[in-house]
């Protein structure tokens, strides 16, 4: 039976996926586009896993998809390069 979204507490849900064998997913964030992801898994967004490229994501697209794929690409990759924090190299040449 249906019962009111109101009346179910934190602990009667609970209870329900414990029965169910429920677990919360846990994602990572995928190094290179930054978009959720699950561990162990290949970034069905970018086709990379561990640093190097498994799937040609951009094979199957049409002309206009793959240039917003790409110009996507380089944002995120520009945006990985702001975020990165200096190597000890860099700091000794900025001072
Ligand atoms: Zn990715």
């Amino acid at each position: 039976m249906a019962v009111p979204r109101h009346s179910h507490t934190r602990s009667k849900v609970g209870k329900t996926r414990m029965h169910k064998h429920i677990k919360r997913v846990l994602l990572n964030v995928c190094p290179k586009c930054k978009k959720p992801i699950l561990s162990h898994t290949v970034c069905k967004n970018c086709g990379y896993y561990k640093g190097a490229q498994i799937i040609d994501v951009l094979s199957d697209l049409t002309k206009k998809e793959k240039k917003i794929k790409e110009k996507e690409f380089k944002q995120a990759e520009q945006e990985a390069s702001q975020d990165r924090p200096l190597t000890m190299e860099e700091l000794s040449k900025k001072s």
